[in-house]
């Protein structure tokens, strides 16, 4: 896998409008195919009969998200390397000046498909894997998986993450570690999700799948973000426990489905359930503030991953103290000394430093 300078670049730039304009969509997913080739008993996103969205209406679907001026798209599905011209809709994303990533369950990777992969360029890669050997719940297996994974590492010019599963329905929860080292073995970027069950909702970890997960998390790349998520969003629902936030679905994340209705997310379909093309600017805003009762069990982190973006941008201070109550770890201590403006309001230290060396006061 090649260090893109210019993807990480797109990633800052993506960051900073985010945290510089309140309201645009900064994540998308979006749906090409709602068929999968599998039938993971948990999952409630596929069937096993439709045919793909027409590129058509796919790609007038990137131009109206941009239009919105979206950020980063994601294709999920079902399985959308079943999309005859998923390349096409990746260069259209590119093209649009937009983050590409691909959710996929890697089962139709090979050699060719993955360097027409890097030929679109596309950015990002997750292949979730739910156990070493198949079973009745997930065929998602490193068994079946673990060629694609080496064809990754060998060919990829993309980002690749491999993203492991504990909770409901989950049989071997040891399975995850092993994943997770083969994944960083490899060079991959790891993440660990708690799986939700049919209705979208969270049930609390056993002690053993606990264990598994603070080992996993300890694997995890350190930044910033990581820091955020995990010691927060993450570790709330392993334990159990209601996580307090402000949910921006339907404003900072969108959802588009099929048949081209923006959808909160993939969990809570049908709200606000409004077509794409009359999608506007004030739907945006009344969604940002709308409050999601479903808030305190959710599961999904790349919606909070998003709206974490607010918190800080709203009231910074206050983000980071609920993020950390006990100690602030030092990058973040630096951080916020360099950069938030001090307790009394009088502009950052660093900005009254520069201003100072510029004898501006
Ligand atoms: S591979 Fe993904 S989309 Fe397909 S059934 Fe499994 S979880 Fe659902
Ligand atoms: S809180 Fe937001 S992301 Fe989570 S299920 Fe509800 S609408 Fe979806």
């Amino acid at each position: 896998m090649a260090f893109s300078l210019g993807r990480r670049v797109r990633e800052v730039l993506m960051v900073t409008k985010a945290l510089g304009s309140p309201r645009h969509p900064v994540l998308v997913h979006i749906v090409p195919v709602r068929r999968c080739n599998l039938a993971c008993s948990y999952c409630n996103e596929y069937d096993d009969f439709s045919n793909p969205v027409p590129t058509a209406q796919m790609l007038h679907r990137i131009d109206l998200l941009r239009a919105l001026q979206a950020t980063a798209i994601h294709l999920s599905g079902g399985e959308p390397l079943l999309h005859p011209e998923l390349d096409t809709i990746i260069e259209r994303i590119r093209k649009q000046g937009m983050l590409a990533g691909l959710l996929t369950n890697g089962y139709l990777l090979n050699i060719e498909r993955i360097q027409k992969l890097n030929g679109a360029g596309l950015d990002y890669l997750q292949i979730s894997i739910d156990n070493l050997e198949p079973d009745e719940v997930s065929k998602k297996s490193l068994k079946v998986l673990d060629q694609k994974l080496q064809w990754l590492a060998k060919y990829a010019h993309f980002t690749v993450n491999i993203n492991v599963v504990l909770g409901s329905g989950v049989r071997n929860p040891e399975d995850a570690l092993f994943i997770t080292r083969r994944a960083k073995a490899m060079g991959f970027n790891s993440t660990v999700g708690i799986i939700h069950d049919h209705s979208g909702q969270l049930r609390p970890l056993s002690g053993e799948q606990k264990r598994i997960y603070e080992q996993i998390v300890g694997f995890g790349e350190k930044m910033f973000s990581d820091f955020v998520h995990y010691s927060h969003f993450q570790n709330n629902l392993a334990q159990g426990l209601v996580n307090q936030w402000h949910c921006r679905a339907g404003s900072r994340y969108l959802y588009v489905c099929e048949d081209g209705l923006v959808h909160y997310c993939s969990q809570q379909r049908g709200y606000p359930g409004i077509p794409l093309d009359q999608y506007k600017p004030a739907d945006l805003e009344r969604e940002y503030h709308t409050v999601k009762t479903c808030a305190p069990y959710c599961t999904i982190g790349c919606v909070h991953r998003v709206s974490v973006l607010d918190e800080f941008r709203e009231n910074p201070r206050a983000a980071i103290s609920r993020f950390f109550p006990q100690r602030l770890p030092v990058p973040v201590r630096i951080l916020t000394w360099l950069f938030l403006p001090k307790p009394d309001g009088r502009g950052t230290r660093l900005g009254n430093l520069t201003a100072r060396l510029l004898r501006m006061r």
